[in-house]
């Protein structure tokens, strides 16, 4: 050994070196001979992820270079790098790209391909009812581009947001993409990557800021797509979309290393168009995702979705989160569904068709990416065959988006024609061992099957010959990787064996042989089934990228069933949960007859009592919903929010009758959102939410309040939610719903024209409390607390003494002339009257004030003041 070379590293790890520290946030694989192998801090935390153990392999000559090493076997790659990128990792892939045997020297290796969160086509790793988007984003002085992928169907859409609520806007859309991957320059804000990271489970990659260029990202995307200018997509002048896109674009292509086929066109798309819903407004409405363990068991999707494919599945989601705005629209969307919902023979017809397709836009994917065999291409092609039936069943349709799949859809008969031709019916999952190219298609690979085939046979009737020949009965022909096909003869019998047979094994107690005329056969025999292998891979891939060129119709094709299939399922579930058609127009009211929760209905069953409302803008805009603990108050407004937006995707709601003038923005505040993972408490999360409220609500607006400045003491809470309501009637106007514990919020109703109190009822029976579950005007029982405790046994005296301190603390609410304190202005105005006057003036209840006044309640017993408490309760009566 030569001592100079001591601490010298190999050539191969100086290649490993190379291409990891061009990937330094990616797990690297690297493929030696049968194994995929990790190397050093790589290796330690893969073999922790994946429990495998552990080694070392030494990186040059001596013994000092040792390096932590471990690795998975090659066939069985895919299942470890699924599980690595469920677990939320990267992984990059090199491959061996020459022969080993050939290779002079060191093998050359190359990266393939890099899988991330965002970017991933493995089935097993995608939720097939939801799509998987990268999303990338381009800020410039406070405005944004944003760029969204879906790899495995090809789409690839942009938008922008512009103006002072282009942060928000952009936080609301990325709510809604739920995306898989985010990238962001690498010299985006902190505060705004914090932001990013905060608010989903999305993996944030970084990408130098020069790949966002919008002049350089232009030229690049012209060129991707062959188009002379980006018009035709709608976004030539989008210069933040643009930037976004290109960026897109190159990280695309440089994780996929030129596979990125079926990404086809771009399109631009804008957010105005759709109703607007904050991240708390989709969650604390279960529209998508429970709050409770975050699945979609009793979300509203769950109860609309009767989809029959994961195309329709995915399409429908999106409905659910953008709902729209333009009437046209939803009525167009509504027409479709009264159809369907009144004919059960095309439903069921429809049903059974798109019950046999399969997913066609991820199956173009897998084709535009080549990672498709062919049992997909099958897949594809059964699908494809479906088309036509579609139309049939619906040739006699009237409303516009149904007549409109007869006349435009794309029936692919092409394609459709060439994998019925080419791909044999039912092949084997891999291409490795051939036979999946159909009889009949390709002549040569016909004459080889056969001699390869013909082969086979021969192979048996030379054992059939030579056992005739030698006399020897027990002589068979065999086949090993070692030497071939060998006749082999018991010990016993070897003696009667020809001179011609060369031995070539001895085992105990058999001999093992060749002769030229086996081996002859064998030539020909796996000669042709290795040529036969080779020309249907070749054939295979033609066939596949015949069908890539045709991707842009597939995938036309694929989005008219996706929508079919969503308009079928909410016809199917209006029909299943009897629901109606509601009335949506551009006017400002929101009236529902007896409306139920379309959720808790499921579950309650005949037992969910249903409830009305009405809100407008000129008499009824806020209501003010009081009632105990458990009376359904969370229900009743989480129903109405749930309705409005059922409306605008253009379903039938659950209620009687609806009329519903359309809602720009849904805001919801509910329960006590707990963020603390985020770093922020509970009530910095309310009061962030309710800031959003009050800076971006509208006259077009629902907003729902489920308690306000509970995470506060009393008097901050009762002060924050009064102003909160007074704001929205005064300056903001939307219609509003508030649910709250605080009994004092009821007098709001007194000096604001708008503002009326409701309470939930519930009824007092025996020893028990009932709940009624039914909306009601006015405001619930103020001492309903003090009932309960009542109820649930504490003493007559403390029960006595808390209605006598209730007494003496509602007292403070008023001023001497009795008007609400709570009411009170600091300003020109001083009290903030209304047409109404106070509770206590327009009843005149000077009298019980006077006698309140006069005794002095430290002095008394409990029982003595609770009989002055009778007496004053009897005063009241008319
Ligand atoms: P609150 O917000 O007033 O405390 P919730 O809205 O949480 O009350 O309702 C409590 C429970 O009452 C719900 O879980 C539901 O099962 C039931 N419930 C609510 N509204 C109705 C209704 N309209 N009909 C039947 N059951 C209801
Ligand atoms: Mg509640």
């Amino acid at each position: 050994m030569v001592k100079a070379n001591e601490g010298k590293t190999s050539p191969m790890m100086v290649q490993y070196q190379t291409i990891k520290a061009e990937n330094p946030d990616a797990l690297l694989l690297f493929r030696l001979g049968d194994f995929y192998e990790l190397f050093g801090e790589d290796a330690k935390e893969a073999s922790h992820l994946l429990e495998i153990t552990l080694t070392a392999r030494a990186s040059g000559e001596g013994r000092a270079n040792k390096i932590p090493m471990c690795g998975v076997p090659h066939h069985a790659a895919e299942t470890y790098i699924n599980r690595l990128l469920k677990m939320g990792r990267k992984v990059a892939v090199v491959e061996q790209v020459e022969d080993p045997k050939k290779a002079k020297g060191m093998v050359k290796r190359e990266l393939v391909r890099i899988i991330t969160p965002g970017t991933q086509l493995s089935p097993e790793c995608l939720n097939a009812k939801q799509n998987n988007y990268l999303v990338v984003l381009y800020a410039e002085n406070h405005q944004f581009g944003l760029a969204a992928a879906d790899l495995s169907t090809g789409e690839f859409i942009v938008t922008e947001f512009k103006g002072e609520k282009a942060r928000d806007d952009l936080m609301t859309e990325i709510s809604r993409l739920q995306p898989s991957e985010i990238v962001v320059p690498d010299d985006l804000g902190v505060q705004l990557k914090q932001m990013i990271s905060a608010d989903g489970n999305a993996y944030l990659t970084e990408l130098e800021s020069f790949r966002f260029d919008p002049v350089s990202g232009k030229i690049n995307l012209q060129e991707y797509f062959q188009v002379a200018s980006l018009d035709g997509f709608g976004c030539g002048d989008l210069t933040l979309a643009i930037g976004s896109a290109a960026a897109a674009l190159y990280y695309l292509t440089q994780t996929q290393r030129g596979t990125l086929k079926h990404m086809r066109n771009l399109s631009a798309y804008s957010v105005d168009v759709h109703m607007g819903m904050d991240n708390a407004t989709i969650r604390n409405l279960e529209l998508v995702r429970n709050t409770l363990d975050a699945t979609q068991k009793h979300t509203l999707l769950e109860v609309l979705d009767y989809t029959r494919t994961a195309m329709g599945g995915r399409k429908l989601r999106r409905w659910l989160l953008r709902p729209l705005l333009a009437l046209e629209e939803i009525q167009t969307r509504q027409s479709a569904v009264a159809e369907l919902s009144e004919t059960i023979k095309t439903r069921d017809d429809l049903a059974t068709v798109l019950g046999r397709m399969h997913d066609m836009e991820r199956l173009s994917g897998r084709i535009g990416a080549q990672t498709a065999n062919p049992r997909d291409v099958i897949a594809l092609g059964n699908t494809l065959s479906q088309l036509p039936e579609i139309k049939a069943v619906l040739r006699l349709c009237k409303s516009s988006l149904l007549s409109e799949v007869v006349t435009q859809m794309p029936e692919c008969s092409e394609i459709c024609a060439l994998i019925r031709q080419s791909v044999a019916e039912n092949p084997p999952p891999t291409i490795k061992d051939g036979g999946f190219i159909r009889d009949g298609y390709h002549a040569e690979v016909d004459v080889l099957r056969s001699l390869s085939r013909e082969g086979k046979h021969t192979i048996a009737t030379l054992q059939a010959q030579e056992r005739e020949k030698t006399g020897i009965n027990t002589l068979k022909v065999e086949y090993n990787n070692v030497f071939g096909y060998y006749i082999e003869v018991s010990k016993a019998n070897a003696q009667r064996v020809p001179e011609h047979y060369q031995r070539k094994q001895t085992l105990v107690n058999a001999e093992r042989y060749i002769t030229p005329e086996l081996k002859e056969y064998e030539q020909k025999v796996l000669g042709a089934q290795e040529k036969l292998v080779e020309l249907e891979k070749v054939l295979f891939i033609e066939i596949r990228e015949s069908i890539a060129k045709q991707i842009d119709t597939i995938l036309s094709a694929a989005r008219t069933v996706a929508g079919l299939d969503a308009l079928l399922s909410l016809a199917e579930c209006a029909v299943q949960n009897n629901y109606i058609r509601p009335q949506v127009g551009n006017d400002d009211s929101l009236k529902i007859i007896a409306g139920r929760h379309p959720v808790v209905e499921k579950l309650t069953g005949e037992k969910f009592i249903p409830n009305d409302v009405l809100l407008d803008n000129t008499t009824q805009q806020v209501i003010i919903i009081t009632g105990p603990n458990m009376a359904g108050k969370s229900t009743y407004l989480r129903q109405i929010g749930l309705i409005v937006i059922m409306a605008q995707i253009g379903s039938f709601v659950p209620a009687q009758s609806a009329q519903i003038g359309i809602i720009d923005r849904v805001f919801t505040r509910v329960g006590a959102a707990d963020n603390l993972a985020g770093g922020q408490s509970t009530f910095m999360v309310e009061m962030n939410e309710t800031a959003n409220i009050l800076n971006n609500a509208t006259k077009k607006s629902l907003v729902i309040l489920d308690e306000v400045g509970r995470g506060t003491s009393t008097f901050d809470g009762v002060s924050i939610a009064w102003a909160v309501a007074e704001h929205l009637h005064d300056r903001v106007g939307a219609k509003t719903l508030f649910a709250t514990h605080y009994y004092e919020l009821t007098e709001l109703a007194l000096s604001n024209s708008r503002i009326k109190n409701f309470n939930i009822a519930v009824r007092e029976w025996k020893e028990e409390i009932i709940f009624l579950r039914k909306i009601v005007e006015g405001s619930a029982d103020r001492s309903y607390g003090i009932q309960v405790a009542r109820l649930a046994g504490l003493p007559a005296e403390v029960i006595g003494r808390s209605k006598e301190v209730l007494l003496n603390l509602e007292k403070a609410n008023y001023t001497e002339t009795g008007k609400s304190r709570l009411a009170f202005h600091n300003q020109a105005g001083t009290e903030k009257e209304s047409p109404q006057g106070s509770l206590f003036e327009k009843n005149n209840y000077q009298a019980i004030i006077d006698a309140l006044r006069s005794i002095s309640p430290d002095r008394m017993t409990p029982l003595e003041s609770l009989n002055y408490l009778s007496q004053l309760h009897a005063k009241l009566k008319p």
